[in-house]
């Protein structure tokens, strides 16, 4: 009886242990889901701050633009240069 018992505490022990082997792909598996959202974050940022805005060749086409678009009455509006395709973009977020 004693015997038999001790063998399931160590069955129970031995899945306890191999819980812990599967915690730690759970763990690499978590990482992995990380980097892919932050992919995903990546391309949503690229696809707000440069896909979808015009884009200018020049920081003078840019300023033009916001000069344009000052004269139509909308203010506040900056120019930078895209990191990801190297051209210029408006933004009515920048200071
Ligand atoms: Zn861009």
């Amino acid at each position: 009886m004693t015997s038999r018992k001790r063998s399931a505490v160590k069955k129970q022990r031995e899945e306890f242990e191999a819980g812990f082997g599967s915690l730690d792909s759970l763990f690499e598996r978590a990482e992995q889901g990380m980097s892919a959202l932050e992919a995903k974050r990546e391309g949503a940022y690229r696809a707000k701050s440069c896909d979808r805005k015009n884009r200018y060749d020049t920081k003078l086409d840019a300023q033009d633009a916001i000069a344009r678009s000052a004269d139509r009455g909308v203010r506040g509006l900056t120019c930078y240069k895209c990191e990801f395709c190297g051209g210029w973009h408006l933004t009515s977020h920048g200071r």
